[in-house]
């Protein structure tokens, strides 16, 4: 890989598959270098390295558990190098906080072993990693934090994934108050029910569930991946610098 100091440098966690893949693709076709994590599918990070590079654009692919808080420092040393032999820099640009499980249980049924997986995952190790990751973020930089529309609407079997979200909607207004000094903007993006592989796939594989999902948005279909890769694309262009601290729902008018 050749080493480029011009290009932005964006970190998107979960850049294997799902959203993430499809944002990581999008940064790509606008010159944006990209850093994808992966949790344990290693041939889909290497697939999606190689289509970047397909469109002429430089990725790198490192493994991280966003639930496991221990090992963000062993994160931060792989980044370190990574930035500094495929750019030559030892800071990063624009950070997307995207990887995520999906856990459908009632209340009344949700044991604590999911609820502190979820936690780990949406919550704790959102804050934490982006804890670890500011000091190698440049100035002037974004961070992108993934919620969703069950934060803001209830779907039976997500409370403890929704209020997850609706604590990350939450913790990115503070990273904006915070980070402003340094030029840094912080911004939700709250996809509907989008067809990939997320909660064992429901939304794309359940043909009823994707009835039900088009029969509540007011575009009439449930979402793809392609609804929101060149979307978040999009909000890390320079047109978007003004966009700050803001929850901004990508979902074609989902229970409106
Ligand atoms: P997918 O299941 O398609 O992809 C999940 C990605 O996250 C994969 O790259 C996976 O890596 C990675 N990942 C999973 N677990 C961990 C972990 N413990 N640590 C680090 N990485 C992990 O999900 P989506 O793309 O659909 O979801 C992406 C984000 O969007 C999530 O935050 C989700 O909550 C949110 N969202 C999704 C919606 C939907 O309907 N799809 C709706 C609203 C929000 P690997 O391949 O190695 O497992």
């Amino acid at each position: 890989m050749t080493a480029q100091t011009a290009s932005k440098i964006a970190i998107v966690t979960g850049g294997s598959r799902g959203l993430g893949r499809n944002t990581v693709v999008n940064l790509a076709r606008k010159g944006i270098d990209v850093v994808l994590t992966y949790h344990s599918n290693r041939a889909e990070a290497d697939a999606a390295v190689a289509e970047i590079a397909e469109l002429g654009g430089n990725a790198v692919a490192l493994q991280l558990d966003s639930g496991v808080t221990e090992s963000f420092d062993d994160f931060v040393a792989s980044l370190k190098t990574a930035l500094s032999e495929n750019w030559g820099r030892g800071s990063f640009d624009f950070l997307v906080n995207n990887a995520g499980i999906g856990i459908n249980a009632p209340i009344t049924e949700t044991t604590e072993e999911q609820f502190d997986r979820l936690m780990n995952i949406h919550l704790k190790g959102v804050f934490f990693l982006t804890q670890k990751l500011l000091p190698l973020m440049a100035d002037g930089g974004r961070i992108i934090n993934l919620s969703s529309g069950l934060a803001r609407f209830s779907g039976p079997g997500y409370a403890a994934y929704g209020m997850m979200k609706g604590g990350i909607e939450v913790f990115t207004r503070y990273l904006a108050k915070e980070l402003g000094t340094r030029g840094i903007t912080a911004n939700t993006v709250a996809p509907g029910a989008i067809e990939t592989d997320f909660g064992g796939g429901a939304v794309r594989d359940n043909a009823n569930y994707n009835k039900m999902v088009s029969s509540v948005t007011a575009l009439g279909r449930a979402g793809v991946a392609d609804d929101i890769g060149p979307m978040i694309a999009s909000l890390l262009s320079d047109d978007n610098r003004w966009v700050n601290a803001q929850r901004i729902e990508v979902s074609g008018g989902m229970n409106i």
